[in-house]
């Protein structure tokens, strides 16, 4: 393994980008191009380039830390960790029974971290009370895609697609921040003469480039999409064929969409009515079109509905399920899609099946070798289940998340974890959460170990080990092992990824998320594959291997999936499925669904006291709650810390000047960073990445109201007031 140069991915975000790794003789990694995996054809940003700083252990921890009598972390054995783990967790589930117990993941563990975790959950602690950090991420385009469309994958097209359509609406989404490799698709969109539409509140570096750019009050996207269908109905563009073929419901949609005239629109969103009337028909005069959202749309508390609304447009202009056209979600975390798919959320199964089926729940407990009854039901989501720590959950074993900096109301989540009876987190760095543990347990990285994700595409992707991990470190699957036999479980919690994955091929056979025929040794040779990729038996085929059969999904060397299906004759291994819908949405009739969706307002509006709209969102240098990319020296200089951007009418209004600090408070708290004045912002609202811990951590201001249907909760958009620190001003003087 040594010297040897290694093809694998990035570990931060859903591109998942490929990139080669060769360790050098004096212990540091160097990075290069691999042109030959094609999301990022060898581009990659200054995350990815940078990611093997934080393999040093200069920066990382290297050996087990537990709470001393004095209250400090100090080293300890792997042994004399993992005992005082299953000690506390056993006597928190001895007198409080098993949902005493709280596990929390991250989208950033690799499936087979995800699958062993859960399982881990309900199999081991026998708890209800799991779930993760991919709930604050994408969970309300989740919920929307299964409410339309009967399944949930971020595109249901690979990237290739959005050059050769006519138009894309990007809503919320800043690709040249968040992915920067994944804008050329938008720059060759523009050069084969497609439009680019971005949907912001902000004129981010992404709309710049774009050929049109609505910049809508935060939280009144969903406002914008029934502006834009009512145009389209208004003007002659619903596809009443497509319609009437393969959809339900559009009687429902389209009365709530006229009852969303144009003007009204305007009034609410800010957007105005020729702007609209030009995005209509950037939009509908090609003759394939995509719409794809971020999390701008999905961070709300109506963000199901906002992002309902845009997937509304799509049916109703007949833009999903066919070629080069469809709504998407630009999934964020680097294993988001895969990490909702096999069993670390409150209410799954393996194979994206839900907890609360019964014929889902015999299907894994048959695998797992376990009593269906045995399996807890679905617990609390996320925040509702870190809010409720301290109280009915004493313990909490946490992996891959630092949610003190990437929790919403972060300061009152702070004090419930400071609250708990006993905290263990498995992490790489001793994150502000770690910090807090009474057990910290030093786990491998992405560099140092195999384990397959699921990128934004539902590309199934192998990460090969490229070297060692250091003296002293274990994978989470070690930990989860060690875990299962202090508990008296000594089987069904392997070491060996391959051999999780094999499991997890069962476990998931059959389910929408269907990995049955997927194999390490297809992952290696094939570059990745898409889901579902049912195994032979589950495509419905029982010919031996070589033999061709009739399968339903479109071939690879069909990419735009123009074959009619039931025609296609193929090896009797399953080729994936990088297309979905093309003939039929995953609903029991086959027809997508519009869900009827009128616009409400945010849970907190602006008002005397807090007259200012925040929202938040990230920076190119930075990944997420920042605990790996604060480490690495080129990425904090390029961005050190938080600041609030600002209009200079504001500013002017506040008496604030170029980074000058300023204090933003809303009804959870007070976060100070420098001003950043720019035109590029709304007057009316302000901006804070979310990066960084301490006086300037945004998430101590965001609203933890939740989505009914995703539990997403509100980081978009609330109410705050500004203080002007030097001079004592606040907004409204
Ligand atoms: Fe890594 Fe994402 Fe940057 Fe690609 S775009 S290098 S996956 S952080």
């Amino acid at each position: 393994m040594q010297n040897s140069v290694t093809p694998t991915h990035c570990p931060y975000c859903a591109l998942q980008c490929g990139m080669n790794l060769t360790p050098a003789p004096d212990g540091s990694v160097e990075v290069t191009e691999r042109a030959d995996f094609p999301v990022n054809r060898g581009a990659l940003c200054g995350k990815g380039r940078t990611a093997p700083e934080v393999l040093s252990s200069r920066v990382r921890l290297t050996s087990p830390l537990v709470r001393s009598d004095e209250g400090t972390l100090v080293p300890a054995s792997w042994e004399d960790a993992l005992d005082r783990i299953a000690g506390a967790l056993s006597a928190v589930r001895a007198e409080h029974g098993p949902d005493g117990v709280g596990v929390f993941g991250g989208g950033g563990l690799t499936n087979e971290k995800a699958y062993t975790l859960g399982k881990f959950a309900r199999v081991v602690l026998g708890t209800s009370q799991i779930d993760y950090n991919g709930r604050f991420c994408m969970s309300s385009a989740a919920g929307a895609g299964i409410k339309a469309f009967g399944l949930d994958r971020g595109l249901p097209f690979p990237l290739e697609d959005i050059p050769r359509t006519g138009c894309v609406i990007l809503v919320g989404s800043n690709p040249a921040e968040t992915m920067p490799p994944s804008l050329r698709y938008f720059n060759e969109l523009r050069e084969n003469g497609g439009k680019l539409i971005v949907v912001d509140p902000r004129r981010t570096r992404t709309a710049e480039q774009a050929d049109l750019h609505l910049a809508p009050r935060p939280g009144t996207d969903l406002a914008l999409a029934l502006g834009m269908l009512h145009l389209v109905v208004a003007e002659g563009r619903v596809d009443e064929e497509y319609v009437r073929r393969r959809t339900a419901g559009w009687e429902q949609a389209r009365a709530v969409a006229m009852a969303h005239w144009p003007e009204y629109v305007e009034r609410i969103t800010g957007v105005s009515v020729p702007e609209l009337r030009e995005a209509v028909r950037m939009f509908c005069e090609p003759e394939a079109a995509m719409v794809l959202t971020a999390r701008g749309p999905e961070q709300q508390s109506k963000g199901t509905d906002t992002v309902g609304a845009w997937i509304n447009l799509c049916l109703a202009t007949g833009r999903a399920g066919r070629p080069l056209s469809g709504y998407g979600c630009l999934t964020g975390q680097g294993n988001g899609q895969g990490g909702r798919e096999h069993g670390q959320k409150a209410d799954q199964l393996p194979g994206y099946r839900k907890l609360d089926d019964p014929a889902a729940r015999r299907h894994v407990a048959e695998v797992w070798g376990v009593d269906p009854d045995s399996l807890p039901g679905p617990g609390r989501s996320a925040y509702e289940l870190l809010d409720a720590l301290g109280t009915d959950i004493r313990a909490l074993l946490l992996m891959g998340s630092n949610p003190v900096v990437s929790a919403p109301r972060a300061a009152h989540i702070e004090e419930r974890i400071r609250s708990l009876d006993f905290l263990a987190v498995c992490d790489v760095v001793l994150s502000e959460t770690a910090a807090l543990a009474d057990v910290v347990l030093p786990v491998t990285q992405w560099a140092e170990e195999t384990g397959t994700t699921t990128n934004l595409e539902g590309r199934v992707l192998l990460r090969r080990q490229a070297l060692t991990p250091p003296e002293g470190v274990r994978s989470d699957l070690y930990v989860l092992h060690e875990l299962a036999a202090r508990f008296g479980v000594e089987k069904g919690f392997p070491v060996d990824p391959e051999e999780v994955f094999e499991e997890l091929r069962r476990a998931s056979a059959g389910g929408p998320a269907d990995y049955s025929g997927i194999t390490y040794r297809r992952l290696a040779e094939e570059n990745g594959v898409f889901w579902p990729c049912p195994a032979p038996d589950e495509a419905g085929s029982d010919l031996a291997e070589g033999e061709d059969a009739v399968l339903d999904a479109p071939p690879a060397d069909d990419p735009a999936g123009e074959a009619p299906a039931g025609l296609i004759t193929a090896p009797a291994v399953h080729p994936g499925t990088p297309r979905l819908f093309l003939d039929r949405f995953a609903t029991p009739d086959g027809r997508a669904r519009f869900v009827p969706v009128p616009h409400r307002p945010s849970a907190e509006e602006p008002d005397e006291e807090y007259p200012v709209l925040l929202t938040t969102g990230r920076v190119v240098s930075q990944y997420q709650s920042g605990a790996q990319t604060r480490r690495v020296e080129e990425l904090n200089n390029a961005a050190p810390g938080p600041f609030v951007e600002l209009h200079p009418r504001l500013a002017a209004r506040l008496g604030a000047a170029e980074g000058d600090p300023v204090a933003v408070v809303s009804r959870r708290g007070r976060a100070v960073a420098p001003a950043r004045i720019t035109t590029a912002i709304r007057p009316d609202t302000v901006f804070m990445p979310f990066h960084w811990p301490g006086a300037g951590r945004a998430n101590t201001l965001t609203n933890p109201a939740l989505d009914p249907t995703s539990r997403m909760p509100e980081f978009k958009v609330c109410a705050v007031r500004l203080e002007a620190v030097a001079s004592g001003r606040v907004t409204g003087d």
